[in-house]
């Protein structure tokens, strides 16, 4: 099963890989980080295909998609 690993500090919440994955397995977390936005984290690992879309679309670089 793919893996998809957020580094939520470095998450700004500009929500382009929530809007741009396919199977809509990413959602906003609950708590914030450390400069106070809601990092996303996987909603749904068992539908997610490792199609990787989400670690090219974030300006910050900071989504590592495992295959
Ligand atoms: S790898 Fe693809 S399916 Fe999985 S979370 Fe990223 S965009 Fe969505
Ligand atoms: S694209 Fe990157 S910076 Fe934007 S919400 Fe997703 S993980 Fe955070």
């Amino acid at each position: 099963m793919p893996k998809v690993k957020v580094d939520a500090e470095r998450c700004k919440q500009c929500m382009l890989c929530v809007e741009f994955c396919p199977r809509g397995v990413l959602k906003v977390s609950d708590e914030t980080n450390s400069r106070g936005f809601y990092p996303v984290e996987m909603d749904d690992e068992s539908k997610c295909t490792g199609c990787g879309v989400c670690g090219l679309v974030c300006p910050s670089v900071c989504i590592e998609v495992y295959r």
